[in-house]
């Protein structure tokens, strides 16, 4: 798949819900996002269909994500019908990790190679503030834990910055890539309706980030593990993990842009931001075919993300990133 600007295309994000059972103050408002009806999400037959349709067009790889990806019900019985497909080499999870730990090990058989953890702040009380719900931290830590012993690998931990929230907790970050083999990737804020306010008081450049953690020790540039992203990464002395830099807003790079996205509800979305998307899923619902309407969306994928500090433009009235699968 090769889009209008000569990129090719192998990886699909899918978002299986949009609901969480976070409310992480950078992504979601408070009272949630106007859910999906049950009967508008797809089934997962049918998003296998999608994924099938696409691996014949050169997909390769598959993320599954949400809103919140493992408050849908047996998502191992979704993975292990990616895997049999033709064609899918890497299967991706990205998760809060608050419900994993039960489910870790029939993922992995099912077929779930590596794993993204959110997590963002490595102090309790914080982590329940910026997620508003109690008792995030130990929960997260005990899929981690999980998550580690059932050996998926790379893990990744991803923390989105944000000054006077958990900007001075790098250092601790960076520790928890010298023991175990972890990368953690801090990652800019980006604007959308209902965070314009944080995001803009909030921004912490991972070049401001990288700096001062050089103050403490010595970051040596590394290959980052595998994937599919667009993460710069640095190593401590003599640590397992890595620490990495996701900078959407300081440095875009859309020039290598690798990937669409299958909302929950069946758009396929060339681009995180922005309005373009088409509906796939009347098409798959009344068997019409799919391949032209993902020939048009590759064709019409935008040469870059216009996101602007401080305002919604450019995000294409996305109220949170729960609803895209970020
Ligand atoms: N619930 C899962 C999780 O938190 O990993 C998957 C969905 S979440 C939308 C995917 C990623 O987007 C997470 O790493 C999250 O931290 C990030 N994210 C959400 N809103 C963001 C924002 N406004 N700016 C930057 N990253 C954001
Ligand atoms: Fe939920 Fe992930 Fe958004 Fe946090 S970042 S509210 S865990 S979807």
């Amino acid at each position: 798949m090769i889009d209008g600007f000569g990129r090719r295309v192998e990886y699909l994000r899918v978002s299986v819900t949009d609901k969480c059972n976070l409310r992480c103050v950078y992504c979601m408002p408070e009272e949630g996002t106007a859910w999906l009806r049950r009967d508008e999400i797809l089934s997962y037959e049918e998003i296998a269909t999608v994924v099938r349709v696409m691996a014949r067009m050169g997909l390769r790889r598959v993320r599954l994500t949400g809103g919140e990806p493992l408050v849908r019900k047996d998502l191992d019985r979704l993975a292990a019908m990616i895997a049999a497909v033709g064609g899918i080499d890497d299967i991706s999870l990205s998760t809060n990790a608050v419900l994993l730990a039960p489910i870790a090990e029939r993922l992995r058989r099912a077929g779930v190679d590596r794993m993204n953890i959110s997590l963002d702040s490595l102090r309790p009380e914080r982590a329940d503030v910026i997620a508003r719900r109690p008792g995030t931290l130990r929960r997260v830590m005990e899929g981690l834990d999980a998550a580690l012993a059932v050996g998926f690998a790379p893990i990744k931990v991803n923390v989105v910055l944000m000054r006077g929230w958990n900007d001075d907790e790098l250092a601790d970050f960076a520790e928890l890539s010298r023991d175990r083999p972890l990368h953690v990737r801090f990652i800019e804020v980006m604007p959308t309706e209902s965070n314009v306010r944080l995001s803009a008081d909030g921004f912490v450049s991972c070049d401001e980030a990288l700096a001062r953690l050089s103050d403490l020790d010595e970051l040596k540039p590394v290959v980052g593990p595998p994937g599919n992203g667009p993460a710069t990464y640095y190593r401590l002395p003599g640590a397992l993990g890595t620490v990495g830099a996701i900078t959407p807003m300081s440095h875009n790079y859309c020039g290598s842009c690798n990937r669409m996205r299958l909302t929950a509800d069946g758009q396929l979305r060339p681009c995180l931001f922005g309005a373009i998307q088409t509906p796939l899923r009347d098409a798959l619902r009344s068997g019409r075919p799919l391949v032209p309407l993902i020939e048009e969306t590759l064709r019409i994928k935008p040469e870059r993300h216009h996101l602007v500090h401080g305002s919604t433009v450019g995000s294409g009235g996305l109220v949170a990133l729960s609803q895209t699968g970020g």
